[in-house]
């Protein structure tokens, strides 16, 4: 009996988790008892109690009322004896290459994601990043010479993580023996925390400890997670004793952040800190020349000034815009005037815009991925419609002013937690896939 309802639910959770997640997290757990609507199961250790407790609840009591058993409540009882094998997760395990990248890689290296977006020669440069941008050149040619660790930091959008990349960019053609890791400190959390549960300590600790470039994004993200911090401690420590070059960014500087502790405060300023400050004028106009030229469009000079004057500080919405300008262009058939630009910005830039609905993101997000809206709010979970709506509740999310479970209600009745549960999805799914994430923001910026 609890065998028959545990494969249903198992099949329920199957269409909603990645197969990596779902052999890390869900094989290795078995049902014990039933008890009224308490289902009591195995777990091999309490990391693993915590982690599901923390991710994946939600959709666990989605899959048991589909099963049949509404308002189930989880009980977890450890029991290492009976789990000899526990599966790696998927983010232990070698990363493949992009081979669409760069073509020729060598051996060790393999080991980490080496296909970064963005590259030196599109970084524009003006008076506001000019430091940052010396500073992450100089690292790139001679790695773990002068500045070490290097500690960017600076507001949003305003061009970290594309710096970062390109040093490690970079650093890879210049030195194809070296070992390059980059990745967010938010994954680098993830990553222990599974290795913790699998018990693959020792690979989670020399996977980092024994690079020779690691390029950490977004550590403002370690503010309160000691477990983090501590072992981070332990890399750097390793590294930088190693001589091995270590690059950071941030949103503030060191001695700003808050809940880190003071030891890893002080060594972040062992080496250079350099700021980002947001562009001046004629930077975003620079940029906005840039990408006119890589999109091959003629934008004239006073429609980048009205655009660039508009946009106060981040670069990403400077972005945004002109490629929304460019989308009302060929979708008008008209070529970029002043006018055109008035018709295309006026709503956006004034007080009283008007946003966009969910029903009209349903609209869209369903005719992106050729399905019909009423699927989208159906009851099914088939594995083509659920990321599809996942997309479409975090657009909702992003782009409306709709509370979770009014989204929730706007997609078929489904619960908030659902809806929690997706916007998650989509957040792991973007951070750990860039093409899905440039995917995502396309039709954020078609939409919005
Ligand atoms: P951050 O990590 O600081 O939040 P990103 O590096 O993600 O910001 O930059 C946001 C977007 O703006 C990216 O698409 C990036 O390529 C672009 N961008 C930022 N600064 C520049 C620049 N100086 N020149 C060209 N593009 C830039
Ligand atoms: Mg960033």
């Amino acid at each position: 009996m609890v065998e028959r309802l545990w494969k249903k639910i198992l099949e329920g959770v199957r269409t909603r988790v990645s197969e990596g997640n779902f052999n890390a997290w869900f094989q290795p757990i078995t049902p014990l008892r039933l008890e009224g609507s308490t289902l009591w199961i195995s777990v091999p250790n309490p990391v693993f109690q915590e982690f599901l407790e923390k991710n994946y609840l939600s959709l666990f009591k989605e899959a048991a009322a589909e099963a049949g058993l509404e308002n189930l409540v989880l009980k977890f009882e450890e029991n290492s004896e009976e789990h000899p094998r526990i599966v790696p997760p998927p983010e232990v395990q070698v990363v493949p290459l992009d081979t669409t990248e760069s073509g020729k890689t060598n051996g060790e290296s393999d080991r980490f994601s080496t296909s970064f977006q963005y590259d030196f020669d599109s970084f524009v440069v003006g008076s506001s990043n000019r430091f940052a941008y010396a500073a992450c050149r100089a690292v790139a040619q001679n790695p773990s010479r002068d500045y070490n660790p290097l500690y960017l930091y600076g507001g949003v959008g305003l061009g970290k993580t594309h710096l970062m990349q390109s040093v490690g960019r970079e650093i890879t053609l210049n030195y194809p023996n070296l070992k390059v890791c980059y990745l967010s400190t938010e994954r680098f959390m993830n990553e222990m925390i599974s290795s913790i549960a699998h018990r693959q300590q020792h690979e989670f600790r020399d996977r980092y400890r024994m690079v020779d470039v690691l390029l950490l994004d977004d550590i403002q993200f370690l503010s309160g997670k000691s477990g983090t911090q501590e072992e981070l401690f332990h890399t750097f420590n390793a590294l930088h004793d190693a001589q091995k070059q270590v690059v950071l960014s941030s949103d503030c500087p060191p001695n700003s952040l808050e809940k880190i502790e003071e030891r890893l405060r002080s060594r972040f300023g062992w080496g250079l800190i350099a700021d980002i400050q947001p562009p001046e004028l004629e930077t975003k106009v620079a940029i906005l020349s840039r990408k006119a030229e890589a999109h091959n469009v003629v934008v004239p000079e006073e429609v980048k000034l009205y655009i660039a004057d508009r946009v106060t500080s981040n670069i990403r919405e400077l972005e945004g815009c002109f490629l929304r300008l460019i989308a009302f262009s060929s979708f008008r058939g008209k070529p970029i005037t002043m006018s055109l630009a008035r018709e295309t910005f006026d709503q956006l830039f004034s007080e009283s815009r008007q946003t966009v609905t969910v029903e009209a993101i349903q609209k869209h997000v369903a005719t992106h991925y050729r399905i019909k809206v009423k699927d989208l709010i159906a009851k099914t979970n088939k594995a083509s419609i659920v990321r599809p709506r996942q997309v479409a509740m975090y657009i909702s999310r992003e782009l409306t002013g709709a509370s979770l479970p009014e989204i929730g209600r706007l997609f078929g009745g489904k619960h908030h937690t659902t809806v929690i549960h997706s916007l998650k999805t989509i957040k792991t799914l973007m951070e750990r896939d860039p093409s899905f994430q440039q995917e995502i923001h396309k039709l954020l910026e078609v939409l919005r």
